[in-house]
């Protein structure tokens, strides 16, 4: 009986965290997908672009200090199958939530298939 508003109280859940994981630029996308399936400890993916903005930060010892731009947005990309080798859950609930996120423009695909969190 009660069906669309069960149904909208998941979508909402959904909401939440797809909104997290859009919004949260210091811990790795993927960690952030992957807790949200339920894996607490999982490694960062080193693909995602929060992990990549941290390795360049790491690697690039001369640039200290002030001006430091947040420039990522360009570089906000990962694989299906980056997340996929990544996240311990069932495939079908992976593509399930990839394909709300897209649905909802919250991720989009570029020509290559690649993910990128479009940003409010
Ligand atoms: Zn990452």
């Amino acid at each position: 009986m009660d069906r669309l508003a069960q149904r909208k109280k998941i979508m909402e859940t959904k909401i939440n965290a797809i909104t997290r994981y859009t919004q949260n630029e210091e811990t790795c996308r993927t960690r952030q997908l992957v807790s949200y399936f339920g894996e607490k400890d999982a490694e960062r993916c080193g693909v995602c672009d929060v992990c990549v903005k941290e390795d360049k930060g790491k690697l690039s010892p001369g640039s200290s200090g002030t001006g430091e731009s947040r420039t990522g947005r360009a570089g906000e990309k990962t694989s299906v199958q980056a997340l996929m080798h990544k996240l311990d859950a069932e495939e079908s609930r992976i593509l399930e939530t990839l394909q709300f996120l897209i649905a909802e423009g919250l991720v989009l695909r570029d020509g290559d298939g690649l993910l990128i969190a479009a940003k409010p």
